[in-house]
């Protein structure tokens, strides 16, 4: 199954945004885009490809977007938007889909579970779906659709428009209409949740880095290197172990029975047992090495690997073997409540998010001045090991383009798009070629003005 996914316009595109500009349609539409192909990825046999730059480098040409589409063969072309009424704020609003004037059935079909979806989901009003004679719908050659997901000339669906939330449950929704239409299956690897056992996919340095984000114990801080050293050994995922450390001792504070001396890491009991109120009924290790490698060796048991040499693992009990080989499987095995597996997996995800920030800029590095247009700005950047880095923030601004702050990653995201910051006296440096590129720019280096030339692209819808 060969699925086109095209985010309309480009970011430049002359119109298309809110009256205030605070957000230009094709950063909506990317990010959708972005998730419904990370939804569908979920399925068997599906293939997707986007039609626009998902770099936001151009706006592509409809006639391009319909011929890639034709010339790969896909199955299906979905097109994502947010609509407009005007230039100004108005009463518009709601959500429609639509396909060509012909009304292809297999089309009129897709837009009816797509809409349908959209409207269950976001409870927005249903403007129904509707034919018209766009382009994408009336020259690609596969069951077309095009989505209006709400109007960005309605300050509350434009504040909509601008939430992740929002975009995650529009990508959500499209992605169950398309898999109720094409009877897509979730592919095994989907369906199998995330392993317990495997290689580190976090540096000990990013954990260290998530742990004094979130205002971890330095204890906990310190701790992590022990994880990563004994999970190699035993082939267990160390950052899966220090997610449940983490959730277990609240990031080191312990605030419950087990106290910090019982280099209990894992809440683990006794052999013997016992209420969770009880402090006697949780091991007590003799340091936080033996405390780790207990709680590894527990994981391992439920990922139903064998452990080699000295168990010190309390309760290391043969019926418990191989009964949860995902984090998700952990909730009511390891702990009770169902959900236990799921709010380790959330602070998983942070911690694979989580971005070690480079050395600072010191002293020495050279200055560069930033023109943008061939009109120089006050800010200005550094060259730091022959790569410039540029004040996001005030070159963001000058361009009018979309800064987030991003709580997770205590990081501006541009457009939608995390960038590789530094910061520097709390001003936030990126990589001139990735600043660019997020902004839709042309850079160029003029070494004898030691000046970074930024230019926008010419092209226009
Ligand atoms: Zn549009």
């Amino acid at each position: 199954m060969k699925i086109v996914i095209d985010a309309g316009h480009g970011p430049y595109t002359a119109g298309k945004r809110t009256p205030d500009d605070s957000m230009r349609e094709f950063h909506f539409n990317s990010v959708v885009a972005r998730y419904i192909r990370d939804g569908l990825m979920q399925y068997e046999g599906v293939e997707v490809l986007f039609t626009h730059a998902d770099d936001g480098s151009s706006d592509v040409p409809l006639k391009e977007r319909t011929d890639k589409a034709n010339a790969w063969g896909a199955d299906a072309f979905v097109s994502i938007h947010a609509n407009a009424f005007g230039a100004n704020w108005n009463d518009a609003n709601g959500i429609e889909t639509f396909v060509y004037t012909s009304l292809p059935a297999a089309a009129l079909k897709l837009a009816k579970a797509v809409q349908g979806a959209l409207i269950r989901s976001t409870g927005r009003r249903d403007r129904g779906v509707k034919a018209d004679n766009l382009h994408v719908l009336r020259e690609t050659k596969m069951t077309a659709i095009l989505i209006e997901c709400g109007f960005m000339t309605n300050r509350e669906e434009a504040t909509l428009l601008k939430s992740d939330e929002y975009r995650r449950q529009c990508a959500a929704a499209i992605v169950q209409g398309i898999v109720e239409v094409y009877g897509l299956k979730k592919s095994e690897s989907s369906k199998s949740g995330t392993p317990i056992v495997g290689q580190a996919q976090v540096t000990v340095q990013q954990a260290q880095e998530w742990a004094r984000q979130k205002k971890a114990a330095q204890s906990f801080i310190d701790l992590a290197p022990v994880y990563w050293r004994i999970g190699g050994e035993l082939g267990i995922r160390p950052e899966v172990g220090y997610a449940q450390a983490a959730k277990e001792t609240g990031l080191g504070w312990f605030p419950g029975v087990v106290s910090r001396d019982f280099h209990n890491w894992c809440g683990l009991k006794t052999t013997k047992g016992g209420s969770n109120t009880d402090p006697l009924a949780h091991a007590r290790f003799l340091n936080d090495e033996e405390g780790v490698r207990a709680h590894l060796q527990h994981l391992a048991l439920y990922a139903g690997v064998e452990v080699k040499g000295v168990i010190v693992d309390p309760r290391h009990f043969p019926s418990v073997r191989g009964t949860a080989k995902t984090v998700e499987a952990l909730g009511g095995k390891w702990a009770p409540a169902v959900e236990y597996g799921n709010a380790i997996t959330d602070l998983l995800a942070g911690l694979l998010a989580t971005k070690v920030p480079t050395p600072p800029v010191n002293e020495s590095v050279e200055k560069v001045s930033i023109e943008i247009n061939g009109v120089r700005i006050s800010a200005q950047g550094y060259l730091r090991n022959g790569v410039s880095v540029l004040p996001i923030r005030a070159v963001s601004e000058a361009l009018g383009a979309t800064l987030e702050w991003v709580p997770e990653t205590k990081q501006v995201r541009v457009n939608g798009i995390d960038l590789t910051e530094t910061i520097e006296s709390g001003v936030s440096y990126a990589p001139a070629r990735e600043l660019a590129a997020v902004l839709g720019l042309q850079v160029a280096w003029n070494q004898a003005a030691k000046t970074v030339e930024l230019s926008t692209c010419s092209i226009r819808w």
